[in-house]
């Protein structure tokens, strides 16, 4: 039977797959926000430690994964290929679901596959705190859990309107020995000038990051560590495609379609990275990255050379964005509502090799409830995005026929993530239409040079 394909750990990969080696036209470099030129590792180094900034800038197509790093992986790790027999019954489709699942890591997602490499390398220089930002708290429970492994402190610019509905995430942050903090801060300069126009500011990831990196920039035995967007981050997630790659072998399958959701675009890249060489290649797979309609980044805003944060400190970086100034509406998945997007991911999707959706939260939901009912899994709301659209294609095949292999990423459970769930089956969830002059008017922020 295929319903899990198991690895062993002598099985996982030994070495992150960087897909910068195998691009048609190499990235664009990111640019100093104030001179504009090209960013170079001095202009990184005050947040980042140079274990990581070799890693952002590498075209070497194998990076090795440290060995106190793959120690630490085997506690999660290799995680299961699911072939989803009772969905495919559920749904009548002739076609085969597979779905890779991140959720039996320690924090409940694929985040830790980055957080224990990042935490690492800066242990190696010395780094004594690490401070971060998160939206709807996976990221920062993988840096806190992370940072404890390797004795670093942690401290956390939690998105303020998370704060106050996922009081769960906090306590998890906490009990990992991290520091959380409300954001809007009054701590930071960034912080202050939001608050000084709106005092009731819910936050946003932008707003997180700048204060983050304000104070990581203002001090020496500080760095700064960022959960997605960045090249070295999607490389570590590439430990997920490259162990698919080999459970598909082991069950002699190939996928045709490959979902994934996309915030950052970490996750996304990480499944389907080690598959894009294969299309490159002349090999017929489709790969669809699922956003909110919400927070529509690829498929409504625009690729062009954008800020990361609100407070206009990190380089400029060309990607798809909706504007840095964007502050989208309060959907429930957390972890998609970020305005920028992965460079990799856009520069892929501007060569046409991937493709986007955008999907609304009710229909995500209601995706979300059909796999709980069949699988058991309960998705994070985020990879339901994914769901949603690996079910449209499953519903497809219904039509033609056709027993294509529909390959999923579920990134992570939502068992913190239940208030969303009443919501969804209480009838009380909002779909959120974004009329076109609010995305023109944000827009309107991304710097003209
Ligand atoms: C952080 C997160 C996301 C969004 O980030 P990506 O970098 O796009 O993967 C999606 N799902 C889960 C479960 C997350 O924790």
């Amino acid at each position: 039977m295929d319903t899990k394909t198991l690895l062993t750990e002598s099985e996982m990969p030994t070495h992150w797959y960087n897909v910068q080696a195998d691009l048609p036209r190499p990235a664009e470099p990111p640019l100093h926000p104030g001179t504009h030129q090209p960013a170079g590792p001095d202009d990184l180094s005050p947040i980042f430690p140079m274990g990581l900034i070799a890693q952002e800038m590498s075209q070497e197509r194998y990076i090795e994964i440290p060995d106190e790093v793959q120690d630490i992986y085997r506690i999660w790790r290799p995680t299961s290929l699911y072939r989803a027999h009772r969905l495919e019954k559920a749904l009548g489709t002739p076609a085969k679901i597979y779905f890779k699942y991140e959720g039996t890591s320690p924090a409940g997602s694929h985040k830790p596959n980055t957080a224990v490499p990042q935490a690492y390398y800066n242990k190696q220089e010395g780094i004594k705190r690490i401070t971060t930002e998160t939206g709807a708290g996976q990221w920062g429970s993988a840096m806190a859990m992370a940072c404890s492994f390797m004795d670093i402190e942690c401290k956390v610019y939690m998105v303020g309107i998370s704060y106050d509905q996922k009081p769960y995430r906090k306590s998890l942050m906490e009990t990992w020995g991290a520091e959380v903090l409300s954001s809007p801060t009054n701590t930071t300069n960034s912080g202050r000038a939001i608050l000084a126009q709106d005092p009731n500011s819910p936050g946003s990831l932008g707003i997180a990051i700048s204060e983050a990196v304000e104070e990581a920039a203002g001090r020496d035995d500080t760095n700064y560590s960022l959960g997605s967007v960045l090249n070295h981050v999607l490389m570590h997630q590439s430990v997920i495609g490259q162990e698919v790659r080999t459970q598909m072998e082991k069950l002699d399958a190939y996928p045709d379609i490959l979902v994934g959701c996309v915030g950052g675009g970490s996750s996304f890249g990480g499944i389907a990275f080690p598959f894009i060489k294969d299309k490159l290649d002349g090999k017929d797979i489709r790969f669809i990255a699922v956003e909110p309609e919400a927070c529509p980044t690829i498929t409504r805003g625009k690729y062009t050379y954008d800020f990361g944060d609100t407070g206009e400190m990190t380089p400029l970086v060309k990607m798809h964005t909706l504007g840095h100034t964007f502050v989208p509406p309060p959907i429930h998945a957390g972890g998609l509502r970020y305005h920028g997007m992965a460079p990799l991911i856009s520069l892929l999707v501007d060569l046409e090799l991937i493709e986007a959706k955008a999907v609304h939260q009710n229909a995500v939901f209601r995706s979300a409830i059909t796999l709980a009912r069949t699988e058991g899994m309960i998705s994070a709301p985020e990879p339901a995005h994914a769901l949603a659209v690996a079910i449209d294609e499953a519903l497809k095949c219904k039509e033609t026929g056709e027993a294509k292999n529909i390959l999923f990423l579920l990134c992570g459970h939502g068992n913190f993530d239940m208030s969303s769930y009443d919501a969804y089956l209480s009838g009380s969830l909002e779909d959120y239409s974004l009329p076109d002059e609010l995305i023109e008017r944000n827009l309107a922020s991304v710097p003209q040079f």
